[in-house]
C-alpha cells in the first residue's frame, strides 16, 4: 500500500519568500500545492486556477456556506481559503500537499488535522521583508503599508508552528525544508 503524504502548512508574512520556496518546492515530483479560492484580484501573470481559484465576494461566501474550505481567512481585507477535497485525494496519492496559507487559517487547520506538519518561513530581518516588498513592485505603498504592519503581527505566531525557517539564502531555505520532511517521514514510519 502507498504511504500516505504529508500536510504541510507553510506561513510566514508577505515578503518572507516563501511564495518562491513554494514555486521550487512543487517543481519535485512529490509535493503538490493546494490551489487556494481568493477574492483579491489577480496579479500580472497570475492564472485562474493555477495561482489562486479568483472569485468574487459573493461566490466566495457561497463557498463559505456551502462548507467547501477547509479554512478561510480574511487578510488585508480579502478572503483567503483552502477547497476541502483536493488536499486528502492528494495525501492519499502519497503526495505531500503544501498549503501556502497565513496564520489564523494555520490555526483552523491544527484543530483539524494536528498531525500535519506546521512550518513558518522568517525573514532575516523586518528591514529585510520591508525591502522585499517594495522590490517586488507588485502592490501600491498603502497595501505594502498594510501588509507590513500584519507582517508584524503574523511574526508573533511563530511559536505555534513546529519549524521556523529563516530565508537569508533561498537554496538553504528549500534544504531546511526538505530535510524537515523527510525527518517527518521517517518519524511516522516507525509506527
Ligand atoms: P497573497 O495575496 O500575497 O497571494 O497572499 C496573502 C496571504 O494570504 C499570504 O500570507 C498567503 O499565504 C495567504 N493565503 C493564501 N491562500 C490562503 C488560504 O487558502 N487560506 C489562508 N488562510 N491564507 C491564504
Amino acid at each position: 500500500m502507498k504511504a500516505e503524504g504529508l500536510k504541510i502548512i507553510l506561513s510566514g508574512p508577505s515578503g518572507s519568500g516563501k511564495g518562491t520556496i513554494v514555486r521550487e518546492l512543487i517543481k519535485k515530483e512529490h509535493f503538490i500545492l493546494s490551489v487556494s479560492a481568493t477574492t483579491r484580484l489577480p496579479r500580472q501573470g497570475e492564472q485562474d486556477g493555477v495561482h489562486y481559484f479568483f472569485k468574487t465576494k459573493e461566490e466566495f461566501e457561497t463557498m463559505i456556506k456551502d462548507d467547501e474550505l477547509l479554512e478561510y481567512a480574511q487578510f488585508c481585507d480579502n478572503y483567503y481559503g483552502t477547497p476541502k477535497t483536493f488536499i486528502e485525494e492528494s495525501v492519499k496519492n502519497g503526495k505531500d500537499v503544501i498549503l501556502e496559507i497565513e496564520v489564523q487559517g494555520a490555526l483552523q487547520v491544527k484543530a483539524i488535522y494536528p498531525e500535519a506538519l506546521f512550518v513558518f518561513v522568517m525573514p532575516p530581518t523586518l528591514t529585510e521583508l520591508e525591502n522585499r516588498l517594495v522590490g517586488r513592485n507588485t502592490e501600491t505603498p498603502a497595501v505594502i503599508a498594510q501588509r507590513l504592519a500584519r507582517a508584524k503581527e503574523e511574526v508573533a505566531f511563530y511559536k505555534e508552528y513546529d519549524y521556523v525557517v529563516i530565508n537569508d539564502s533561498l537554496e538553504e531555505a528549500i534544504c531546511d525544508i526538505e530535510t524537515i520532511v523527510a525527518a517527518e517521514k521517517l518519524r511516522s514510519s516507525r509506527f
